[in-house]
């Protein structure tokens, strides 16, 4: 019965004990409330996973492909009403929206071709030496197989794409692994409509029950749960330091600890080099106020930390940037919470010792809106503290201007890790700084030359997480096909016989897949 994995999830009209969609350009309330789950429709979700498991992880990577393609078709079915339910909860407008449909239904195929194509499991095989002497070598084969159930938290700042169908459920469901949603509180409609799909393609596909459901409550108990059950085997997780770390601890204090890929904060420093800087200061100003309140600063990319060294070309382009800025009218932020967030940190920031705000911070601030904002601070009063490398989630940033290249070596040094770092410079200037990029390469899951960090590709070269804080785990990313390796854990069958092998590591290769045999890549059989 696949129209039940919306588990603890339903519609009620009665009353206002449950929780309520809310729009935050508005604070319209939907008449219809949803009802939190159950602790009984907790543990259901949980029990159908793990049954579910059994099924689900022996099914075909062609058949787990077409249930990845059929969710992306229910999701575009669902046309115009989940693109205004998703802007009405999340006050985007429709073309972020639509485009966002656009990139978790591309993500839902991605994987699919991944799935049919094979090499992603890595298979290995060493073939035995029976006369190897002084003793024989057996045969060993080894190959990624699936986790377990995974948990997913999705997030505030992408109601489609990092969200119920979105990047962590797709590469989840890609590996073989049941699927249970916490559902963020900002986006219930939305959730409701994208869960409904994919129950759908499920049914379709003839995939297991309980290889996805959703649930959602108030307050932090159904994630604690959910994350101490015993039959979770991964969680993946966006949104805020505090939050990430508090369910990765949870995960690593449980009799059997289970990995948390959390990414969390990051303020995507830039730094701006000298010639560059000097033939370009004005588009470089203007580039980044883009950058800065692009989706109302709502990015994990977001660009926090402009870096350059002081003098007249830093102080020119200060200038351009804060009256770009300056220009720019606020919007409303994702939620209430998140807007009330944004002007509590960058309150905070701006009153820390040498930090001048360089903008003029707009009077007429929408519902739940933000106003846009630059400050710009010295590198020795950034150095002295750390509070300045917070984020700021929303359209916030500081420049921190450095005396010498010295000074910049000390920043970079002491920057915390890092989704993204980038470098604006001319050739010459990333021959005289190539010492620093070298030392930022340490501190960031992607180096970016001359562009924006806003905006990620989703495709086999992208790194989306990075050293502490940026993420839990610095090994792996959560936006790309590699994100799949987070939900896969290496097996090796030893001395097996061809019928108790998967497919990807039997002699015959039945589907051509790319391996290693004996230390060559081939696609080829034994
Ligand atoms: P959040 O507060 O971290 O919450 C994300 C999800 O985790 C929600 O479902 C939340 O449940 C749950 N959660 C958080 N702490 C928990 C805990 N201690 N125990 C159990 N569950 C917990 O993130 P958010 O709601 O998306 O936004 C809040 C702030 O996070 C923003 O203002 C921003 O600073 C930051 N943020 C950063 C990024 C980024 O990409 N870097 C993205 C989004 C948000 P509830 O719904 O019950 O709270």
């Amino acid at each position: 019965m696949h129209g039940k994995n919306r588990i603890g999830f339903s519609l009620s009209n009665q009353g206002a004990t449950g929780l309520s969609s809310f729009n935050p350009a508005t604070a319209e309330i939907r008449s219809d409330q949803f009802t939190g789950a159950t602790q009984e429709e907790t543990e259901s979700a949980m029990q159908k996973a793990e049954s579910a498991f059994d099924t689900y992880r022996n099914t075909t990577p062609d058949q787990r492909a077409q249930f990845l393609e059929a969710i992306a078709d229910e999701i575009l079915n669902l046309g115009d009403e989940l693109v205004q339910t998703a802007m009405q909860e999340s006050a985007l407008p429709e073309g972020r929206i639509v485009g966002e449909r656009g990139r978790t239904m591309g993500q839902l195929k991605l994987f699919a071709s991944l799935l049919r194509e094979g090499s992603w499991v890595e298979a290995t095989i060493d073939t035995a030496q029976p006369n190897r002497e002084p003793l024989p070598k057996p045969d060993i084969r080894k190959m990624l197989r699936p986790l377990g159930p995974v948990v997913v938290f999705t997030a505030s700042n992408f109601p489609l794409a990092f969200s119920t169908a979105g990047g962590d459920t797709a590469s989840a469901l890609a590996a073989g692994c049941p699927v249970v949603v916490k559902a963020h509180n900002s986006h219930l409609h939305t959730n409701e409509l994208v869960s409904d799909a994919i129950s759908r393609a499920a049914e379709k596909t003839g995939m297991p029950d309980g290889v996805y459901s959703s649930l959602a409550a108030d307050g932090f108990g159904l994630g604690t749960t959910l994350v101490k059950h015993p039959k979770t085997k991964a969680v993946a997780f966006t949104g805020s330091l505090g939050g990430g770390m508090a369910l990765y601890k949870m995960a690593i204090e449980r009799d059997e600890p289970i990995p948390v890929f959390a990414e969390m904060g990051s303020i995507n420093p830039v730094i701006f080099l000298p010639k560059k800087l000097n033939a370009e200061k004005e588009a470089l100003a203007k580039t980044y106020a883009g950058s800065i309140t692009l989706g109302v600063g709502q990015f994990c990319t977001n660009p926090g930390l402009l870096i350059g060294l002081e003098g007249s070309d830093l102080d020119q382009f200060s200038t351009t940037l804060a009256s770009e800025i300056s220009g720019i009218q606020p919007s409303a932020m994702l939620n209430e919470g998140i807007a009330k967030n944004f002007n509590k940190n960058k309150e905070s920031s701006l009153t820390q010792n040498g930090v001048k705000l360089i903008s003029s911070n707009s009077v007429e601030i929408p519902r739940n809106g933000a106003s846009p904002a630059v400050a710009r601070v010295s590198a020795k009063d950034f150095l002295a503290n750390p509070n300045l490398q917070e984020e700021v989630f929303g359209p916030y940033s500081i420049v921190v201007s450095c005396k010498d290249q010295a000074e910049l070596d000390q920043v970079i040094a002491q920057l915390h890790g890092q989704l993204t770092i980038t470098f604006m410079g001319s050739d010459d200037d990333f021959k005289s700084f190539e010492t620093q990029i070298h030392s930022a390469e340490k501190k960031t899951g992607r180096l970016i030359y001359n562009g924006v960090p806003t905006g990620v590709e989703v495709c086999g070269s992208m790194q989306h997480g990075g050293p502490f804080p940026a993420a839990t785990d610095s090994r792996f990313t959560s936006v790309g096909s590699d994100a799949i390796k987070r939900f896969a854990r290496p097996v090796a069958y030893q001395s097996a016989p061809q019928t108790m092998l998967p497919d990807e590591l039997k002699d015959n290769n039945p589907n051509n897949v790319w391996r290693e045999v004996d230390g060559q890549r081939t696609n080829q059989g034994l």
